[in-house]
C-alpha cells in the first residue's frame, strides 16, 4: 500500500525495469465486484495491476456528499488483494493537489458534457479529468480500465486521452449488477431496504429500451418514449417512489440526440431516490453487454432483495 509518491515510484521503477506492463484501476473506494471485475480486466491486460483509492474533493460539487461518501481502507485493501491487485495506492489529498484545490484543471470539450450528468453536476467532469490526468502522468500505466457505469465519464477521458495524445490504452468494463440488475455502486449504500427495492426502476427501463432495440428499433425517441411508459410503471412500485432526473437515447460516441441510431447508442437514466443519486445505462448496439438484463424482464416480478442480499450471484 502506498501513500507517497517516492515509494511508488521505487515500486514502479522496478516494474518497468523488469519490464512489466502496468494497469491501473482508479477508484474512489468503498469496493464491490463491479470494481473487482475491473481489476481482472486489468490483470488480463497487463502483467501488474495497481488500484488507486481516493475520494477526489474536485469533482464534487458544494451540495454533494464529500464528506459522507462511504470510505473503508481497510476493507479495501483487504478486497484488492483478493482479487490479485499487486498494489494500492492511496494518497492523501495535498499528494495529489500540492498546489491546493484551486490549481490547474483539466475541462472536457463542452459537446460531451451538454447532457446527461454534465448540466446537472457542473465542474464534475474537470475534476474528474483533472484527477485522471494526475494519476495518468504520476503513475504512467500501460492500460487503465474505467466502467461503462459512468459511461460519459468514459467518453470524456477517452476524448482526452485521444486529444492530448496520452500514451495508454484505455479500457471500458462492463457494469456489474447485483441479482435484481441494480448497478452495483459504492452510493447504494445509502439505500433504505424500501428504496433498495424501487431502485430496481433503473435497470427495468434500461432494460426495456434495450428489448425494443434488439427487436430491430433504431428511432431514438421510440426507445425513450418505451423506456418513459416503463419508468413510470416502474418508479412508484411496491418501495420509495424515485425522482427522475434524466432518462435519454443518445449517440453512444457523441453523447447527442439524433433520430436514428446509426452506430452504436446509449439509453442512459439517473433518478433520486432518498439520500441516493443513482445512475445507470445501457449500450445499444447488437452484441450490447447489457443483454442479461433482459432475461429479468422475461422473469417478469423478480424476487425482493432486501438490502443488498442477493439470492442469486450478481450480473456480470
Ligand atoms: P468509483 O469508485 O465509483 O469512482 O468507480 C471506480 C471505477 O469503477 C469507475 O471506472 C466506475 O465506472 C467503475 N464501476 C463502478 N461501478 C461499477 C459496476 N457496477 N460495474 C463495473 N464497473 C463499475
Amino acid at each position: 500500500m502506498f501513500e507517497a509518491v517516492e515509494p511508488l515510484r521505487r515500486w514502479l521503477a522496478e516494474a518497468w525495469s523488469a519490464n512489466k506492463r502496468v494497469a491501473l484501476v482508479p477508484t474512489m473506494g468503498a469496493l464491490h465486484d463491479g470494481h473487482g471485475s475491473l481489476v481482472q480486466l486489468a490483470r488480463e491486460h497487463a502483467d501488474l495491476a495497481i488500484a488507486s483509492v481516493f475520494v477526489n474533493p474536485t469533482q464534487f460539487g458544494p451540495q454533494e456528499d464529500l464528506a459522507s461518501y462511504p470510505r473503508d481502507l481497510v476493507a479495501d485493501a483487504e478486497k484488492l488483494s483478493s482479487w490479485g491487485a499487486a498494489a494500492l495506492f492511496c494518497p492523501a489529498a495535498e499528494t495529489l493537489y500540492p498546489a491546493g484545490l484551486e490549481g490547474i484543471r483539466v475541462h472536457p470539450a463542452p459537446a460531451l458534457v451538454e447532457r446527461l450528468c454534465g448540466p446537472q453536476r457542473p465542474g464534475h467532469f474537470a475534476g474528474v479529468l483533472t484527477i485522471v490526468l494526475k494519476l495518468l502522468t504520476m503513475i504512467r500505466p500501460d492500460v487503465a480500465v474505467f466502467g461503462q457505469k459512468d459511461y460519459q465519464q468514459f467518453r470524456v477521458i477517452s476524448q482526452m486521452v485521444e486529444e492530448l495524445f496520452a500514451p495508454v490504452e484505455l479500457i471500458c468494463a462492463p457494469i456489474v449488477r447485483e441479482a435484481d440488475g441494480l448497478a452495483m455502486s459504492s452510493r447504494n449504500a445509502y439505500l433504505s431496504p424500501a428504496e433498495r427495492v424501487t431502485a430496481r426502476a433503473l435497470s427495468r427501463t434500461l432494460g426495456t429500451i434495450l428489448r425494443l432495440y434488439q427487436e430491430g428499433d433504431r428511432r431514438a425517441a421510440a426507445l425513450r418514449e418505451a423506456g418513459w411508459t416503463a419508468w413510470q410503471q416502474w418508479r412508484s412500485g411496491p418501495g420509495v417512489p424515485l425522482d427522475l432526473e434524466y432518462l435519454e437515447v443518445l449517440d453512444g460516441m457523441a453523447l447527442q440526440p439524433v433520430d436514428q441510431l446509426a452506430g452504436e447508442g446509449i439509453a442512459a437514466i439517473a433518478a433520486h431516490v432518498g439520500k441516493a443519486r443513482l445512475i445507470d445505462n445501457v449500450a445499444l448496439r447488437p452484441n450490447s453487454p447489457d443483454l442479461a438484463l433482459l432475461r429479468l424482464l422475461h422473469a417478469g416480478e423478480v424476487p425482493r432483495v432486501p438490502n443488498g442480499e442477493a439470492r442469486e450471484g450478481p450480473i456480470r
